[in-house]
């Protein structure tokens, strides 16, 4: 088993969004790498920089950052025979390193634009050393800059960074200074190629928590019906757990939590992440961990004002009502009132008019009469 330690270099449109390509807004420049064994010794090392053929001029922004001249790139291969001789390279079974979360992503978005077959498993598993560093080094929330890495581990700094080659060199050698293996358990999902059916939604079980895949569902609401997306079993032994608090969304309607009891192992919490896929349709993240006491209040303060927010949103809405229906009401009372005037005038009219004729001279009604007739 190899470790490719992977660092891509790309561009995006020059002329910003309204003129980037969907199927590929960001193209690969360079892709940089260092194979090494099981015991982390470098085997063999892949640099190669990448004519491009969608933008071919610098996007201002990649500009500022890499190191690269459109001049110089144009005498390079184009994306095809170069992401060939890497993925030959590779070998077999690879396992994929990189500094978070997005090359690999942006490697099989440019592989499917020049329709590169590679059997990339599934679900595709790789290190994110940025992630896992944060895990075993600081809070394991925090995403640090390579270089703040490369300083705190004192490497020499004698290469150029934002560089593939550099970038994936400097990862190699982070790799190489960390207490990896009890990290090793805490593998990525790449989120490229989602499961496709039922069959292929999965769940990663990480010791202390269990991480669970779904394919794809034309909106969160289908998607929060799924028994399998819902569903929630111990993170540590599998029991099917009593629910304490259901499903409920959070601030913003993107996450939905859960609190649930293990007869064994006691409050375990759910959270769902719900996550936009290609076009409008949306896939599960889901987690199932543990809870400790401060766990459980975080979920209950969320639930109490999740529920607070309904009340509120209620509350504005009944007012609404209310409001319309006296607007109804008053709309009512003028149009009656508007009615009775009518009738009211109406009578003074008649009377006045039946007044008036009864005091007409029987001459005049006569004249009236006969000037009609002629
Ligand atoms: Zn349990």
């Amino acid at each position: 088993m190899n470790y490719i330690v992977l660092d891509l270099e790309w561009n995006q449109s020059p002329g910003g969004r309204y003129r980037e390509n969907p199927k590929i807004p960001f193209e690969i420049l360079e892709i940089g790498a260092v194979k090494l064994n099981s015991r982390r010794k470098t085997v063999s090392e892949f640099h190669e920089t990448i004519k491009p053929l969608i933008y071919r001029t610098m996007n201002r922004h990649t500009q500022e950052v890499v190191h690269m001249d459109m001049e110089e790139l144009k005498k390079s291969r184009t994306f095809s025979p170069v992401a060939r001789s890497f993925l030959d390279w590779c070998g077999r079974n690879p396992v994929f390193v990189t500094w978070g979360p997005s090359d690999l992503f942006e490697l099989q978005r440019n592989l499917e634009y020049y329709h590169i077959q590679y059997p990339f498993p599934k679900p595709f598993l790789y290190y994110d050393l940025q992630k896992l560093y944060s895990l075993g080094y600081l809070d394991g929330k925090k995403r640090p800059a390579l270089q703040e890495v490369v300083e705190a581990l004192q490497i020499p700094q004698e290469r150029r960074f934002h560089a593939a080659f550099d970038d994936a060199w400097y990862t190699a050698e982070i790799m190489k200074r960390m207490n990896i293996k009890p990290l090793l358990i805490y593998k990525s999902v790449d989120y490229y190629h989602l499961p496709e059916n039922s069959q292929e939604e999965f769940t990663l079980d990480f010791k202390t928590y269990t991480k669970f895949v779904s394919q794809l569902y034309p909106d969160k609401e289908t998607a929060m019906k799924q028994p399998a997306v819902t569903a929630m079993k111990c993170s540590r032994c599998s029991h099917p757990l009593k629910t304490e608090i259901d499903w409920f969304a959070g601030v913003g309607g993107s996450m939905y939590y859960a609190l649930c009891e293990c007869p064994k192992h006691g409050y375990v919490k759910g959270k769902i992440r719900i996550r936009k896929g290609p076009g409008e349709d949306v896939y599960v993240v889901k987690t199932v961990k543990p809870a400790d006491d401060e766990g459980v209040a975080e979920i209950r303060e969320r639930k109490a004002s999740a529920q607070e927010r309904r009340h509120k949103r209620l509350e504005k809405e009944k007012a609404k009502r209310k409001a319309k229906r006296s607007e109804a009401i008053a709309a009512q009372k003028e149009s009656a009132s508007i009615q009775s005037r009518r009738i009211r005038s109406r009578v003074r009219h008649s009377r006045k008019k039946s007044n008036t004729s009864a005091s007409v001279p029987k001459a005049a009604e006569k004249t009236s009469a006969q000037t009609t007739t002629e």
